[in-house]
């Protein structure tokens, strides 16, 4: 089948031909790959061409595709029926491992996505303090809630039109924006608009502007910020939970939330996303409180049994952290040293499994250095290891994943090909 033709089908009955708009490819200049099918660490396209994946869904194939335990989870209750919209008990199972795996995590709810999931806890945020505004950081993804889409990263950022259409003034003025890593920008809000923040959200290590980790004493300063102002510390940890370690940012950071957001690696691959935080909090929360959100799909029988088979995987072989770990490492110190030989600016971030490689001479510590970086260059590599059999982020500012099924040898072949085509891309 042609990609091509497909792609043209595509587009004449999905707005730009997808349904995400990162996997359009514009950002790289290029057209979608259709995918079949994926296994371990590689995934195949409609042509059966094999590829190795640094996309991973986006985040939430931490142990590599079909891993045979989550497979098997599904199929097992698939002919019990696929949904009931009532309670069942996996819900139970499933709540009672994330808050015992999770530091200051009491209580959860399930939903459907990342972005309802940090929809839910703005709205938590606002009916406990008693107060309506946010702070969020220049060039953080929170997903595509209205008031979310102020200054966002990810797709909004690649399309170069931060500030979606459709967004009211009346919504956007709630949402007040901080400079990532740089505390005193929070602190001017906190003083501005003195008693009137509910709470700051924040991605604990950036991943949806290229890969930017929070500089030492950046979130211990915001959780001191949010205490002396009564304002609520939001960690999205729709990509670090479970990823940087089994406890997530606030294990990996010893710092504190209030709220927590989870989504991607807690679905295994199925639609999922979560909110949680302390009793006291997540008691606001109807039929509990007078916090009212709900989900006919949530709890999911089947995504449920995806997503507690590949947390309990995770909670009971916490050495797949250091394996991961290890392999990223790797990846980290190829690309930092092919950019030696090369003389090539490159700045290289890398958190456990999240990689940011960025096309610029600055350190990348924000959104702003993070722009710095050469696009177009980034675009010529991404297609260019396409032909290899690689499969990039189609987009400057997305992370690459390294999952636990990632080999030495995927690695090593990726570096090898990073070589060549960059060398090729610098005559
Ligand atoms: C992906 C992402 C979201 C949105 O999750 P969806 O499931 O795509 O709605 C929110 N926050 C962060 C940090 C994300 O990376």
């Amino acid at each position: 089948m042609d990609h091509s033709v497909l792609y043209e089908r595509a587009k004449r009955v999905m707005p730009g031909g997808v349904n995400s708009p990162v996997r359009a490819f514009k950002a790289v200049g290029s057209t979608p790959l259709f995918i079949q099918r994926a296994n371990g660490s590689k995934i195949y396209d409609i042509n059966n061409r094999e590829y190795i994946d640094y996309v991973c869904s986006w985040g939430p194939i931490i142990l590599g595709h079909n891993h045979p335990e989550i497979v098997e989870s599904i199929t097992d209750i698939l002919h019990y029926g696929l949904s009931f919209g009532a309670a069942t008990v996996n819900e139970v199972l499933m709540a009672e491992l994330i808050t015992s795996i999770v530091p200051n995590v009491d209580m959860v709810r399930m939903v459907n996505s990342g972005t309802e999931a940090v929809m839910s806890a703005i709205r938590l945020a606002r009916g406990y303090t008693g107060k309506d505004k946010i702070i969020k950081f220049e060039g953080c993804y929170h997903g595509h809630s209205d008031s979310m889409l102020v200054k966002a990263g990810s797709g909004a950022l690649t399309l170069s039109s931060p500030d979606s259409l459709g967004v009211t003034e009346g919504t956007a003025k709630d949402t007040l924006v901080a400079v990532y890593n740089d505390t005193e920008s929070v602190e001017k809000l906190f003083n501005q608009y003195e008693g009137q923040i509910a709470a700051v959200i924040v991605e604990p290590v950036a991943a949806n502007m290229g890969v930017v980790p929070p500089e030492k004493e950046f979130l211990t300063k915001l959780r001191e910020l949010c205490d002396k102002n009564n304002a609520l510390l939001i960690f999205d940890e729709v990509i670090t939970g479970f990823r940087l370690c089994i406890g997530g940012a606030q294990e990996f950071y010893n710092v504190k939330a209030d709220l927590v957001t989870y989504g991607k690696i807690i679905g295994g691959g199925m639609p999922v996303g979560a909110y949680g935080g302390r009793r006291e909090i997540m008691e606001f929360v109807s039929p509990e409180g007078g916090v009212y959100q709900a989900g006919t799909l949530s709890g999911n029988p089947i995504a449920m049994a995806a997503g507690y088979a590949q947390l309990r995987i995770l909670n009971e072989n916490r050495e797949i952290y250091e394996k991961i770990d290890a392999t990223a490492k790797r990846m980290e110190d190829g690309f930092k040293s092919i950019a030696e030989e090369l003389a090539l600016p490159l700045c290289v971030n890398r958190v456990g499994s999240l990689i940011g490689v960025f096309f610029t001479n600055e350190k990348v510590d924000n959104f702003k250095k993070a722009k710095t970086s050469d696009t177009k260059l980034y675009a010529k590599y991404f297609n260019s290891m396409l032909k290899e059999g690689i499969y990039l982020a189609p987009s400057q500012f997305e992370a690459m994943f390294v999952s636990y099924s990632h080999t030495e040898e995927d690695i090593d072949k990726t570096l090898y090909s990073t070589k060549k085509v960059l060398s090729g891309l610098k005559n």
